[in-house]
């Protein structure tokens, strides 16, 4: 029986694709980002947490994923189908959900055909990526450095395979909502604004959104609880900055949004 492994699920109001949506988070990801707001989830094999209470000062002991079948889930979201207004659904985030990709196939596919609105976030580095397109409704694509060997020394993979299937989704005409996590010290330099800028200038981008997500530290405590060290030391980026980047994208004909 197929199965998905999930950090946490929950509903989130247009933060993640349009309207009211239910949002999974799947376990599993290829990258190793210093910034990440989910590291429980890096690991496709999860890890034990261990939660202090603040007030006890008792610690507990929290898997960082539960196993769902696709059935469990088909049936949670036909539940909650009427919650999906303002064109909302389902969205799959991570971790890297492409990470699960068979099952996550065919939960979209059971979704698809049941006509439920499918929103997908993912990193671009997927090999297949392309075939669970047809199956995705609303596609988000991080795009964390224009430059592979920069991008390889900090997540520690390549960004090649990224900006390969982002070149392909946009000239097939497809939307696709862009985001870039800016962080001080990796990606606001002048060099990395111009290229992003030279491969914006490369591609079709009129059915391309683009949103800048400034760094936070919003997942530091988990860092701890799964037992490694959080490593970024000055990652927050100035209003300016973020202000720069997005005029920038801006007079470049890009539709820069804030979600
Ligand atoms: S791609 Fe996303 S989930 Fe994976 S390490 Fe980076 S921030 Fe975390």
């Amino acid at each position: 029986m197929s199965s998905l492994r999930i950090i946490q699920k929950g509903f989130n109001y247009s933060q993640d694709g349009p309207g009211n949506r239910l949002v999974y988070h799947l376990q599993g990801c290829n990258l190793r980002c210093p910034w990440c707001a989910n590291p429980e989830g890096l690991s496709l094999e999860g890890c034990v947490m261990q939660i202090k209470d603040p007030e006890s000062g008792r610690v507990r002991k929290k898997r960082s994923f539960q196993e769902y079948s696709l059935e469990e889930i088909c049936e949670e979201v036909m539940r909650s189908r009427m919650l999906f207004f303002e064109g909302g659904g389902v969205t799959f985030t991570g971790g890297e959900p492409t990470m699960q990709f068979e099952p996550l196939r065919e939960l979209m596919e059971r979704l698809k055909s049941r006509e439920i609105h499918i929103a997908m976030e993912n990193n671009g580095t997927h090999p297949r990526l392309m075939e669970l397109l047809p199956l995705v409704d609303y596609l988000i694509l991080d795009f964390k450095h224009p430059d592979a060997g920069v991008h390889k020394r900090v997540t520690g993979a390549s960004n090649e395979r990224t900006r390969e299937n982002l070149e392909k989704i946009l000239a097939s005409g497809r939307g696709v909502a862009l985001r870039i996590p800016l962080v001080h010290g990796f990606n606001d330099t002048p060099e990395a604004l111009e290229g992003f800028l030279g491969f914006f200038h490369s591609n079709p981008m009129d059915k391309a959104t683009l949103e800048i997500l400034p760094y936070h530290e919003y997942g530091r405590d988990k860092w701890e609880q799964c037992g490694m060290e959080y490593l970024m030391k000055d990652g927050f980026v100035t209003e300016e900055r973020v202000a720069e980047f997005e005029e920038a994208f801006r007079k470049a004909g890009i539709q820069v949004i804030h979600t």
